[in-house]
């Protein structure tokens, strides 16, 4: 299997997604190249390193931070985190 980050398919696969929507699929800011926190990225819904393929539903556009901040868990572990708001105790 050579089909992971970097490889040809996954470029691809990236430049289709973007095409489609340039916002961040968690936070909805729109990604900008230009910024090094808001840079568009391809994320894994199920996590690459859980076997998660690199196919068109199993990747959405996130923005460095979200995708940095999501690292290698599941929306399942990572969603609860960002759905914690500061103040709502
Ligand atoms: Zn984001």
């Amino acid at each position: 299997m050579s089909a992971g980050h970097g490889g040809r398919r996954w470029r691809a696969l990236r430049a289709r997604k973007l095409a489609e929507s340039r916002y961040c699929e968690a936070c909805g800011r729109l990604t900008d190249p230009s910024v090094k926190a808001l840079a568009p990225e391809l994320d894994h819904v199920d996590p690459h390193s859980l076997g998660g393929p690199p196919t068109w539903t199993n990747t959405r556009v996130l923005c460095h931070e979200c995708n940095r901040s999501k690292g290698a868990k599941t929306i399942e572990q990572w969603k609860p985190i960002m759905l914690v708001e500061p103040y709502s105790w």
